[in-house]
C-alpha cells in the first residue's frame, strides 16, 4: 500500500494547504449559559453552515465548511446535563462537524452574536437528559473490534463441516440487487511499488487479479464499480483526486496481501483479515499498519500534522459503519471460501490506523487477503478458483452490508 497511501496523504494535505487562507480556525468550544459556543479566529462562512438532524438516537448536526479545528484538544471535554454527548470533529479536511446527541428533538436555533462575528452559538435543549443512555449510544468507539466468525480455527475434518449458516448461503436470491450504487475498489501498490513479495510472487499482481474479479462480481449484482487502477501502474496524484471526487461512492475497499519477515513463523502464519480505520493497542495490528504505512510516514514532513488528520477520521461518523462493513465482508468471504477449501484461517476483523483509509468519508475497509509469505496460502491466493470464491464472498459481504443499511433510516 505504501506509495498509494502516500499520495492519498499528500492529497489530503495539499487540499488543506490550498484552502488554508480561506479557512476559519475553530480555536475554542465551550458550554456557557446552556449554549455551545464556538469561537473562530476570524469570520466563518455562516451562510454555508449545514444544520440537519439524525435519528436513533436524535442528534443535531452542524457541518461548518471552510473551517478547521485548531488542534485535537478543542472541543474534547464538553459536558452538559442537557446532552448525552457533544462532539466536535474535523469531519472532512475542511469541514468541522458538531454533533449534539440530545435523545429527542427541540427547536434548535443557532445564531451569530451581533457583537462577535467570529462566534457561533448553538443553544442546547431546554430539557435535561437521562444519564444512562450516554454509554449505550457511545458511537465513536465501537466495542466490536475483533470479530471471529463461527467454527473452529484449525483444520476442518470434512469439507462441509464449515458450511456457513443457512442465512449466509441464500444470498443471491434473498438479497435485493444493488441499484447502481458506486463501489470504489483500490488494488494496493502498483508500478515500481511491488508490495510484499513471497516465493517470487508480488502483492501488486495478486491484488489486481482479485480486484478485477471483485469488479465483475459486484457488477453482476447490479453495482457500479470504480477501480483506482486496472493495470500495473503507479498511481499519480490526479488519479487519486478522481477518487475523492467520487462523492457518491457508497463503499471504499482497499485490497492487499499480508506478509511476515523472514523467520521461523513465516511458513506457519496464514489467514484472512479485514481492517477498518481506528487507532489500536493491539500489537499485531500495529505491526501490520506500520508495515503498510512505512513509506508514508517517511514521506510526511515534520510540519504535516498527521495527528490532526488521523483525529479527523477517528472522530468522523464512519467508524461504526466501516466496522459493520468489515464484519459483513469478512464473514461472507470466509463463508464462500470454506465451502470449497479446508483450513481457511479467520484472523478476524481488526482496527488499525491505515493511511490509505484516512480521509475516506464513506465506509472504508482494507482487506488483507492472506499471507503471501506462507507457501500454502500463496499457492491458493494465486489460484483463479480461490480468487473467484474470495471475490464472490467480498461482493456478498458488500451486498449484505448495503442492504442492511438501506433498512436503517440514516443511511
Ligand atoms: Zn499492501
Amino acid at each position: 500500500m505504501k506509495r498509494a497511501a502516500l499520495l492519498w496523504l499528500l492529497l489530503v494535505c495539499s487540499s488543506t494547504l490550498m484552502f488554508a487562507s480561506a479557512v476559519a480556525i475553530l480555536e475554542k468550544a465551550e458550554i456557557k449559559k446552556n449554549e455551545l459556543r464556538l469561537h473562530f479566529n476570524k469570520a466563518y462562512n455562516k451562510g454555508k453552515i449545514h444544520h440537519f438532524t439524525l435519528k436513533h438516537p436524535h442528534r443535531e448536526v452542524f457541518d461548518i465548511p471552510q473551517a478547521r479545528v485548531k488542534n485535537r484538544y478543542v472541543g474534547q471535554q464538553l459536558h452538559s446535563s442537557h446532552c448525552h454527548s457533544i462532539r466536535v470533529s474535523q469531519y472532512k479536511p475542511n469541514t468541522v462537524r458538531i454533533v449534539l446527541e440530545t435523545g429527542k428533538g427541540y427547536s434548535c436555533m443557532p445564531y451569530r452574536p451581533i457583537l462577535s462575528y467570529k462566534s457561533y452559538h448553538i443553544p442546547l435543549p431546554p430539557f435535561k437528559v437521562k444519564k444512562k443512555q450516554t454509554v449505550k449510544h457511545q458511537r465513536v468507539k465501537p466495542k466490536v473490534i475483533v470479530h471471529k466468525t463461527s467454527g473452529p480455527k484449525k483444520k476442518a475434518v470434512h469439507q462441509h463441516q464449515h458450511k456457513p449458516k443457512a442465512k449466509l448461503i441464500n444470498t443471491s436470491k434473498s438479497y435485493r440487487r444493488g441499484s447502481g450504487e458506486l463501489i470504489v475498489i483500490d488494488p494496493g501498490h502498483g508500478g515500481h511499488d511491488t508490495g510484499a513479495i513471497g516465493g517470487g510472487k508480488r502483492e501488486k499482481d495478486l491484488v489486481l487479479q482479485i480486484a478485477k474479479r471483485l469488479e465483475r462480481q459486484l457488477k453482476k449484482r447490479g453495482y457500479r464499480v470504480y477501480m483506482t487502477r486496472r493495470s500495473d501502474v503507479f498511481l499519480k496524484l490526479p488519479q487519486r483526486t478522481k477518487i475523492a471526487d467520487r462523492k457518491d461512492a457508497k463503499v471504499f475497499i482497499s485490497i492487499h496481501a499480508n506478509s511476515l519477515p523472514k523467520g521461523s513463523r513465516r511458513n506457519k502464519v496464514q489467514g484472512i483479515e479485514t481492517y477498518f480505520l481506528q487507532t489500536t493497542r493491539d500489537a499485531k495490528s500495529q505491526r501490520i499498519a506500520a508495515r503498510e504505512n512505512k513509506a508514508v510516514l517517511k514521506g510526511a514532513g515534520s510540519n504535516l500534522s498527521k495527528k490532526v488528520i488521523v483525529d479527523a477520521v477517528l472522530n468522523g461518523p464512519k467508524i461504526i459503519e466501516s466496522n459493520k462493513l468489515a464484519i459483513d465482508v469478512q464473514r461472507y468471504m470466509l463463508g464462500s471460501l470454506r465451502k470449497h477449501y479446508r483450513g481457511v484461517r479467520d484472523m478476524g476483523v481488526r482496527s488499525a490506523p491505515f493511511w490509505v483509509l484516512v480521509g475516506a468519508s464513506r465506509p472504508s475497509i482494507l482487506i488483507e487477503t492472506g499471507y503471501i509469505s506462507n507457501p500454502r496460502e500463496r499457492k491458493r491466493l494465486f489460484n483463479s478458483k480461490y480468487q473467484e470464491r474470495m471475490a464472490e464472498g467480498i461482493a456478498k459481504g458488500v451486498q449484505s452490508y448495503l442492504n442492511n443499511r438501506k433498512k436503517e433510516i440514516e443511511f
